[in-house]
């Protein structure tokens, strides 16, 4: 009973049953005030700023978002201000199911042009390495419908602002933008 109504939880935030029910096997039932604010905005398609702390379900929350609302035809990015969070969403991403490219600095190039090549639902980078792929043109962004900024905030004091508008300049303009900080 108690999983049910948890159950109810997530579905109650506009997500499908099925995906309720894969978070509810893995003990996801009851959703973080961050996930029951942002989920139902996010799932209309909306732009949106969600403000919470690191170990609050973020990254759930965007990456749900994300997922669902993603057409066939296009990936989503999320940008991320250091390697170890972009390896950390990427992870969660996998755990979700979708296929994910890491793009990040201190690891192979030739391997995520690889990667880039091949089919992949999601792009998680730090905007360093992005911009060196768009400079070489090993990666366009012209498929992305949802982009997402996670620790905004961070990423402009570590002085990204000329990257991220670079990087969403390139971004269809009708994409979804989610801003996390
Ligand atoms: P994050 O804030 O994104 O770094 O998430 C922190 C941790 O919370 C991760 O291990 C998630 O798997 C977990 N988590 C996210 N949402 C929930 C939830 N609704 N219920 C229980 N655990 C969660």
């Amino acid at each position: 009973m108690k999983n049910s109504t948890a159950i109810g939880g997530f579905e109650s935030l506009g997500l499908p049953k099925a995906v309720c029910q894969y978070l509810a096997k893995r003990d996801i039932v009851v959703p973080t005030p961050i996930q029951e604010q942002s989920i139902p905005v996010g799932l209309t398609g909306s732009d949106l700023i969600g403000i919470a702390q690191t170990g609050t379900g973020k990254t759930l929350a965007f990456g749900l978002c994300l997922l669902e609302r993603l057409l066939p035809h296009q990936n989503g990015l999320v940008l991320a201000p250091t390697r170890e969070l972009a390896h950390q969403i990427a992870e969660t991403f996998t755990w979700l199911g979708a296929r994910c490219v890491l793009v990040v600095g201190g690891e192979s190039m030739k391997r995520q042009i690889a990667e880039l090549r091949g089919r992949h639902d999601v792009v998680v980078a730090t905007p360093g390495r992005l911009i060196d792929h768009l400079q070489q043109k090993t990666y366009k962004l012209d498929r992305i419908g949802v982009a997402v900024l996670d620790e905004a905030d961070r990423m402009l004091d570590m002085g990204f602002a000329p990257a991220i508008r670079t990087i969403l300049g390139q971004c269809p303009s009708d994409r979804q933008t989610l801003m996390f900080r």
